[in-house]
C-alpha cells in the first residue's frame, strides 16, 4: 500500500523511517521544507512539493502535526489531490470534534478517514512499539492494519471515528497523574538526602514502578530534560481534556493543577523540554527560600 507522512517531527520522521523499513512509504511532506528534503535523502523516497501532490500518489496517507487547527490547516490543503478510495488517518493528538469534522471533510471527497492517536513517547516512535488507538470504521481499520503495523505494536479499535481522540485524552490525564506523583516523590526523595538512582531502582521494581519513572527518572535526577514528549504539546493535551471534561460538570483537580505548572515553565522558558521537566517546580516546593528555581 502506497503510504505517505505528513508532518516529519520527532514522531512523524521515526514513523516515516518505520514505513520505509517496511517497505511501505511512497512519499513524504512537511511544512518546513529542509526537514523533508532531509528525510527524503536519508530514506532515498519521494518529497512532495505540497500536501496535494502527496495526496496524488498514495493510498494510505499517515498524518502527524502539532494542534487541532493545524490538522485542519493539513487536510483542507490534501482534498485537492485526494483521490476517492484513499484512507487518511491522522496520528496527532486532538480534539473529539475535530477528528469528528475532518472525516466528515473527507467524506464528501469519497476518502475514508481514521482518528488514530498514539501513546509510547519518542522511543516508542523510534523503535515501532507505539500503542495507537483508532477511531472509525472496522473494515477501514483491517485494510490498513499490516501497515500500521510498522509503526505501532499494539493497535486497538475503540469505536467510531473520534473514539481514538477519547481515549488518548484519558491517556493524557493519567499521564499527568504519573508525572506529578513521580515528579514529586523524587523532589521528596532528594530533600530527605536519599540516593536518587536507589530510590528509583527501589520503587521502580515494586508496585509503584511504571514507565515514566523508569525512562524519565534517571535523566531526571542528572538536570536533563531532552524532549521526550514536550512541556508544550502536553499542555495543549490536557487544555483538550479540560474543555471535554466540562460537559460533565466534574472536577479535575490533576488536569487544573497540571495546566497551572505547565503554564508556569512555559512562561519561564521551558515549554520546549520534556514533561519531566515538572521537576523543577516540585524541587521548588522543598526550597526554604520558597523560590523556584530558576532558568540558569
Ligand atoms: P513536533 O516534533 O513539534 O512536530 C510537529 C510537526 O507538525 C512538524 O513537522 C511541524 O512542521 C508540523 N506542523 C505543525 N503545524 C503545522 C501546520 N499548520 N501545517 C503543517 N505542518 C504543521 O511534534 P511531535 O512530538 O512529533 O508531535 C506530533 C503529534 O504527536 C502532536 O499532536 C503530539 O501531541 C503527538 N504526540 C507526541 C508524542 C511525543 O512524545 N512527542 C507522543 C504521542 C503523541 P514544521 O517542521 O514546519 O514545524
Amino acid at each position: 500500500m502506497k503510504t505517505g507522512v505528513l508532518g516529519l517531527g520527532a514522531m512523524g520522521a521515526s514513523m516515516a523511517r518505520n514505513l520505509q523499513q517496511a517497505g511501505y512509504l511512497q512519499c513524504v511532506w512537511n511544512r518546513t521544507a529542509e526537514k523533508a528534503v532531509r528525510l527524503g535523502a536519508e530514506l532515498n523516497v519521494a518529497v512532495a512539493d505540497d500536501a496535494a501532490l502527496l495526496a496524488q500518489q498514495c493510498e494510505l496517507i499517515i498524518l502527524s502535526v502539532s494542534a487541532d487547527s493545524d490538522v485542519l490547516d493539513v487536510v483542507r490543503a490534501l482534498l485537492p489531490g485526494l483521490v476517492p478510495g484513499t484512507v487518511v488517518v491522522d496520528t496527532s493528538t486532538v480534539s473529539r470534534e475535530t477528528a469528528r469534522q475532518v472525516a466528515e471533510l473527507l467524506q464528501a471527497a469519497g476518502v475514508a478517514f481514521l482518528d488514530a492517536p498514539v501513546s509510547g513517547g519518542t522511543e516508542g516512535a523510534r523503535q515501532g512499539t507505539l500503542s495507537m488507538m483508532v477511531g472509525g470504521d472496522a473494515a477501514v481499520v483491517e485494510r490498513v492494519l499490516p501497515v500500521l503495523s510498522s509503526i505501532a505494536a499494539t493497535i486497538t479499535h475503540m469505536g467510531p471515528v473520534g473514539s481514538g481522540q477519547a481515549t488518548k485524552a484519558v491517556n493524557q490525564v493519567m499521564a499527568a497523574g504519573i508525572n506529578q506523583a513521580v515528579t514529586e516523590a523524587l523532589a521528596f526523595a532528594k530533600a530527605l538526602e536519599l540516593p536518587l538512582d536507589k530510590v528509583i531502582d527501589v520503587t521502580g521494581s515494586g508496585a509503584a514502578g511504571n514507565w515514566f519513572l523508569d525512562h524519565r527518572g534517571p535523566t531526571m535526577s542528572n538536570g536533563k530534560y531532552d524532549p521526550g514528549f514536550r512541556v508544550a504539546l502536553h499542555h495543549k493535551d490536557l487544555a483538550i481534556c479540560k474543555h471535554m471534561a466540562e460537559q460533565f460538570d466534574v472536577a479535575m483537580p490533576i488536569v487544573e493543577m497540571t495546566l497551572i505548572h505547565y503554564r508556569r515553565l512555559m512562561a519561564a522558558g521551558y515549554g520546549d523540554e520534556d514533561i519531566s521537566a515538572l521537576f523543577r517546580e516540585k524541587l521548588g516546593l522543598f526550597d526554604s527560600s520558597g523560590e523556584r528555581p530558576k532558568r540558569p
